[in-house]
């Protein structure tokens, strides 16, 4: 390590506490800066509602690097669950399960429906669209026009926002696993396909901490701490100065007082989102860096955590016990229904006495910063999810539902349009040419399609760049295949392969 190297990190979310303990070990002074006032953990954060604990999205911890299942290990221990993996499927008003059964699928969508799909999914096998360019043709390539319209169409447009003949190939070719219905419905109804082409077999586990996702980052917050390291709360990161004489950054911000900050070091991780970076970078990026930077585009997400009587036993069981639900259903707006308890019975309190037994529900819905669904007010979109939780058969009755809060997401997914990768190509050029010491890490920090273990590992290969005082690990290359997520993979580790750069 070069003499004199020090660290701010803009974030504390997965990517940058990762980083921050990696380097805080190696005795590297580093400094985090977070934004929230409240919370560490950013999208992998657990939020407070009393004794009642909200998700955002419901995070599994799975990774097939035993690098990084170690680091969680190692930060939580036996603090960390192992959950069995169960989710169902909404769709047409029936719950199917997941992955599908052949005979409850031939029963639900009929025979008639069911030998279309095949007819249809032979049809697209001899007579592809070529070339694949959006997601639409390359789910009908790869599973028939019939399938698509019945089961990706609705809920994927439900998630992006956007016309499936808007969407990338490229996600759907990365995001393998939420077209694993299309594989289990193919499955289910093609039995001679377990032959020659083996479906890949289904998580069924994953880890997952006792008090919710947020419980990991703020214990490695407090390792951070206790290596050294500083973490700070309530700070907004809005300018980063490169000065060349000095080969330092200062970078600063205003927090929620009005009070400003102001930090200097010789290397700067930024996992805030790439085009608030670009606008924020003094000198000023040029214009077309900051052209790109305004094209990125991002999916936000609202979760409505629920309090309701649970009607059952107590185990969450007289609502669902599965993790979560994928609402498939056009008629309704809400996109997934996640159910805290399954994931961790700490997640709800237990009932007082005389009290009837209660579960924890995350109403989840996909949405623009702007659009109607965003400029809801919190009663308003309380009411929404209560209604459709009637809508859906989930609560039976009305007085099933004792209390809401709403959660807002911005940025939750970056979004994969047609020219995301030029305009990322070209911030990534700027940033290598104009501004050393900078180095960019995490989800929103790279615009990719991370999940934690990625974007963990974007992290702690910028540390360790930084710890060899060379560029070793090409952080660009952690590849973003989030198949894994949902089928056990039996090779290799995060990065293909890590080179010298
Ligand atoms: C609905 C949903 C479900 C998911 N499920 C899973 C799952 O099951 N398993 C899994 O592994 N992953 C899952 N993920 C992905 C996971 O949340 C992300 O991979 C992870 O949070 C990315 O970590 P990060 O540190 O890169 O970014 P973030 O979590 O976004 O953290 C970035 C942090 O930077 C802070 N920040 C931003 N701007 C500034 C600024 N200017 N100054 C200072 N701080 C700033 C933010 O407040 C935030 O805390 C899910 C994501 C979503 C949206």
């Amino acid at each position: 390590m070069k003499q004199g190297t020090s660290v701010v990190i803009i974030g504390g979310g997965p990517a940058g506490l990762s980083a921050a303990l990696t380097l805080a070990e190696e005795k590297v002074p580093v400094s985090v800066l977070e934004a929230d006032p409240i919370y560490l953990g950013g999208i992998a954060r657990t939020v407070r509602h009393g004794e009642y604990l909200t998700d955002i999205g419901g995070h599994r911890f799975f990774s097939k690097s035993r690098e990084i299942e170690d680091f969680w290990s190692r930060v939580l221990g036996d603090d960390l669950l192992e959950r069995p993996r169960s989710s169902r499927i909404l769709f047409r008003g029936k719950l199917f399960s997941y992955p599908l059964r052949a005979i409850e699928v031939l029963r639900k969508i009929g025979y008639g429906e069911s030998l279309l799909c095949i007819a249809s999914y032979i049809k697209s096998h001899f007579l592809p669209v070529k070339p694949a360019k959006t997601f639409e043709d390359w789910v009908v390539n790869r599973f028939g026009k019939r399938l698509f319209q019945l089961f990706f169409k609705t809920y994927t447009e439900k998630v992006w926002g956007i016309s499936c003949d808007r969407i990338s190939a490229d996600w759907a070719a990365q995001r393998i696993n939420s077209l694993s219905l299309g594989v289990a419905i193919l499955n289910a109804l093609s039995p001679w396909r377990n032959g020659s082409k083996k479906v890949k077999t289904l998580l069924e586990s994953f880890r997952y901490p006792r008090k919710g996702p947020g419980m990991m980052w703020e214990v490695c917050a407090e390792k951070i701490v206790k290596a050294g390291g500083t973490v700070a709360l309530d700070s907004p990161v809005d300018q980063l100065t490169w000065d060349s004489p000095t080969s330092q950054w200062t970078v600063e911000g205003t927090n929620t007082d009005g009070v400003k900050f102001k930090h200097r070091a010789s290397h700067v991780i930024s996992t805030m989102p790439l085009s608030a970076l670009i606008t924020a970078l003094r000198p000023p990026a040029s214009e077309l860096a900051l052209a790109a930077a305004r094209s990125l585009r991002y999916r936000d997400f609202i979760t409505i955590s629920v309090i309701v009587e649970d009607g059952g036993k107590g185990a969450g069981d007289g609502i669902f016990q599965e993790n979560w639900l994928y609402i498939h259903d056009p008629s309704v707006k809400v996109g997934r229904i996640q159910n805290y308890k399954s994931w961790s019975p700490e997640m709800v309190p237990a009932p007082t006495s005389g009290q009837s037994p209660r579960t924890f529900l995350g109403v989840e819905y996909f949405c623009f910063k702007g659009d109607g669904l965003w400029q809801s007010s919190d009663q308003e979109l309380i009411a929404l999810a209560k209604k459709e939780l009637l809508t859906t058969g989930i609560l039976k009755k009305p007085e099933q539902f004792i209390e809401g809060f709403v959660n807002r997401q911005e940025k939750a997914y970056p979004v994969y349009d047609e020219c995301y990768q030029d305009h990322v190509r070209t911030i990534r050029d700027e940033i290598a040419s104009r501004y050393p010491g900078l180095h960019v890490s995490g989800r929103n920090g790279m615009h990719k399609y991370n999940n934690q273990d990625h974007a963990m590992m974007t992290g702690i290969l910028a540390a360790k760049n930084i710890i060899a005082g060379e560029n070793l690990w090409d952080v660009w290359r952690v590849n973003q295949d989030a198949e894994y997520l949902e089928h056990r993979s039996q090779t290799g580790g995060l990065i293909d392969p890590p080179v010298k750069t």
